[in-house]
C-alpha cells in the first residue's frame, strides 16, 4: 500500500511559495515525491494535484481529467506527470467556469482561464514534451500551475460572487438553467 498525504489547506504557508524548479527528473526523491502525488490524488475525487498540495514546494503537477463525484462531466484522459511546467495562451480568450480545490474545502467558482494554450513541460523520462490544450484540460492545467505559483483560483476570480458553496453548485449542475 502506498503512502498517502494529507492535503495542504488554504492558508497553509507551502500553498503560498513559488516553487522551486527540478533540476534532475531521475533524483529518487523526484520519482518518491511523484509516486506519493500520484498515491494521495488516486484517493481524492480530484483531476489534478499540485506537489505543493501535499507540502512540497516544488515545480510538478498530475494532470489527471476524468469524470468523478466532483467533476461529473470531465473528459477521460491518461494521468499525466508534468515537470517544471510553463505554458503560453493561444489567444487572449478566456471563459469563465466552474472550479473546486482539494485545499480550498466546500466551495467552488467560476473561474476565468485561457481556453486554448500551448504547454511545455519536462515528463518522468526527462523529455521535454510541447503539446497543446484545451478546454477542460487546459483549464485544470492552468489551476495547477497556479499552485506552483503560490497562486489559487481565488486570485484569478472577476468578483466574489462567483464563488457558491458546493452544495448549491451540485444543486446547479444537477438542475441547469
Ligand atoms: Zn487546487
Amino acid at each position: 500500500m502506498s503512502e498517502v498525504c494529507a492535503i495542504a489547506q488554504l492558508g497553509s504557508p507551502v500553498l503560498r511559495q513559488q516553487a522551486e524548479a527540478i533540476s534532475d527528473v531521475h533524483d529518487s526523491a523526484v520519482l518518491q515525491l511523484i509516486a506519493l502525488m500520484q498515491s494521495t490524488l488516486a484517493t481524492t475525487s480530484g483531476v489534478g494535484i499540485a506537489a505543493p498540495q501535499i507540502g512540497y514546494s516544488k515545480q510538478i503537477i498530475i494532470v489527471a481529467s476524468r469524470p468523478t463525484p466532483r467533476y461529473p462531466l470531465a473528459p477521460l484522459m491518461e494521468p499525466t506527470v508534468m515537470i517544471n511546467p510553463c505554458f503560453e495562451a493561444l489567444s487572449g480568450e478566456k471563459l469563465k467556469d466552474w472550479e473546486g480545490c482539494l485545499s480550498i474545502p466546500g466551495i467552488r467558482a467560476l473561474v476565468p482561464r485561457y481556453v486554448e494554450i500551448i504547454i511545455t513541460y519536462t515528463d518522468q523520462n526527462g523529455a521535454l514534451v510541447r503539446t497543446g490544450l484545451s478546454g477542460f484540460v487546459a483549464r485544470i492545467f492552468q489551476h495547477e500551475f497556479d499552485h506552483l505559483q503560490g497562486e489559487t483560483y481565488l486570485d484569478k476570480l472577476e468578483n466574489n460572487r462567483d464563488i457558491y458553496a458546493e452544495s448549491e453548485y451540485f444543486k446547479l449542475i444537477a438542475n441547469p438553467a
